[in-house]
Order: C-alpha cells, then structure tokens, then sequence
C-alpha cells in the first residue's frame, strides 16, 4: 500500500496520509511557541453578541499557555496537511 507524506507548512513536520484526498492537522497549534509545553484550550467570550453582520460567527477555539505571567495567549489555528504534489 502506497502512503503519501505532506508536511506541515508552519512547522515542517512530516505526516503520513493514507490517499490523496486525505489530510491530517497538525499538532503543533497546541504548542506553546515560548516554551514548547501543550497548551490548554481556551474558549473566548461566546456571547451571542459577537455575531458578524452576516450572522456568521467564525469558530474559534484559542490556545493559552498558563505557564507565562501573563499567560501566553495563541492565536494559531490548525494546520492542515494535504499530501504534496
Ligand atoms: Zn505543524
Ligand atoms: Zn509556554
């Protein structure tokens, strides 16, 4: 069986993809850049008056590392990995 690799465009690391439809995120997002410790999910003020305009909220589930006086807040999202072309 053939396996297709793709890299993680933020960090370079190299994942395993079963076709190439598939895609996989990467786990770096959760790495804290300051200390290199996961870090813990983080869910913003959800009130429904964020609201955009056209009604439509983006998701977002932020990351903070609680290790750091403040905290360090992270606003990096996934990475998806698509096999190279
Ligand atoms: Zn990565
Ligand atoms: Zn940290």
């Amino acid at each position: 069986m053939a396996a297709f690799e793709g890299k993680c465009s933020r960090c370079g690391k190299t994942h395993l993809l079963k076709s190439l439809e598939d895609s996989v995120l990467c786990d770096c997002w959760q790495i804290c850049p300051v200390c290199g410790a996961e870090m813990t999910p983080y869910m913003p003020d959800t009130t429904p008056r964020t609201y955009a305009l056209d009604g439509h909220r983006e998701l977002q589930t932020l990351m903070f590392c609680p290790r750091h006086a403040p905290p360090f807040f992270s606003k990096q999202k996934p990475v998806e990995v698509k096999p190279d072309a």
